[in-house]
């Protein structure tokens, strides 16, 4: 038994997100961002149901594409240093490019294997982070047409403003400034545009195109900071037990610093999970965990190992209940909103000392 702290991944709800999600594509293919561990769900249990949704793995680096075992195609969406050219050949990974000295030495490692190597061109329409700026792009896609041993498998852009309630304009600029790129390039390509946050809101992000990149979704949870627009549901739930309770009276100050000093006599339970297991310490004295179905606020600072809650209003709290961080009762948006951050973050950061248990329920 796993008494620490540990998630549960619910494999029939990632089955169900990927049913209404591929319902809703209309033919587009998917490319099924697993970058960070799959957002911290951990990929490695999920990929043999992703397997049979998808089109392509969308990962970060070479190290995360190193670690899937599966015929798809990986496609590494950051840029790729050239230390990692040659791996990237052998493997025949895609890389996403923007730098003519990076396809250059694709080019050379391709030849002296005898292989063409696939990329994806990044063309930068206002996120201002990797990719072509827009202005060289048409002569950067020609530069490499010319180039042997390398072939333009897909032309694509990355919207800044989707989850933005008033980010509509920028969304559609961005559309448009790659559109009227397209018109001017000699060949045709797969391109595409959508994130979660632009395929659920703008149909002008997918609906000229042959692909959508979807990463959140999956997961059931929304790029937004409102609830999806679609019936997915979170296939995550983050648990932890009860390894101490004790009462401590009126004026007592609990946990580091004393940030919490007790307004009255109080039931208190620690919890066996801490910011080492990347449980915010900004729910320091702010958040709250379930515990038999109630709310137990979280007292004084989370700790590295250890999280103090009050279960004065609890009935029957023993050592060794479980307890749940993340799932029924509070949802990834809501202690990512108590953490002053997004579930994106609270989810990556989950840590690998936390182990995932992948169930069929
Ligand atoms: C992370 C990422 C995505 C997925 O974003 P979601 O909001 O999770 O759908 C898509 N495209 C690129 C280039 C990314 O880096």
């Amino acid at each position: 038994m796993i008494s620490r702290t540990w998630v549960e991944i619910d494999l029939s709800a990632l089955r169900h997100n990927l049913t209404v999600i591929k319902e809703r594509l209309k033919g587009k293919k998917l490319l099924a961002v697993v970058k960070a561990d799959a957002y911290g769900h951990g990929l490695e249990g999920l990929v043999p149901v992703l397997d049979q949704y998808i089109d392509f793995w969308g990962v970060a680096s070479l190290d995360e594409a190193l670690k899937i075992k599966n015929d798809k195609p990986i496609v590494i969406l950051s840029p790729i240093l050239q230390p990692e050219v040659t791996p990237v050949v052998e493997n025949d990974f895609i890389p996403t490019v923007s730098s003519i000295e990076i396809v250059r030495a694709l080019s050379k490692e391709a030849q002296k294997l005898h292989k063409v190597v696939n990329i994806f061109v990044e063309v930068d329409t206002g996120m201002r982070r990797t990719g072509v700026p827009a202005e060289n792009a048409i002569e950067f896609i020609n530069d490499v047409e010319d180039i042997p041993n390398v072939k333009i498998m897909s032309i694509f852009t990355h919207l800044a403003t989707a989850s933005l309630p008033e980010g509509g304009p920028k969304v559609l600029q961005q559309v448009r400034d790659f559109r009227n790129l397209l018109k001017r390039l000699r060949n045709s390509y797969m391109v595409h545009v959508a994130n979660s946050a632009g395929w659920l809101r703008f149909p002008e992000t997918y609906e000229e195109f042959d692909l959508v990149r979807i990463g959140i979704l999956i997961y059931g949870l929304s790029p937004f900071d409102h609830s999806p627009t679609i019936p997915i549901r979170p296939i995550l739930e983050w648990k932890t037990r009860i390894v101490d309770i004790r009462w401590v009276d009126k004026g007592m100050g609990v946990s580091y610093d004393h940030m919490f000093v007790a307004p009255c006599r109080m039931k208190l339970a620690t919890l066996s999970v801490g910011y080492g297991d990347g449980y915010p310490r900004s729910l320091s004295n702010r958040g709250y965990v379930m515990i038999h179905g109630k709310r137990a606020p979280i007292v004084g600072r989370v700790c590295m190992d250890l999280t103090i809650v009050d279960v004065t209003n609890i009935p029957d709290v023993k050592i060794g209940d479980e307890v749940t961080l993340v799932g029924h009762g509070i949802t990834m948006e809501e202690v990512a909103k108590l953490a002053d951050t997004v579930n994106y973050e609270v989810a990556t950061r989950i840590s690998t000392r936390v182990p995932r248990i992948y169930l069929e329920k």
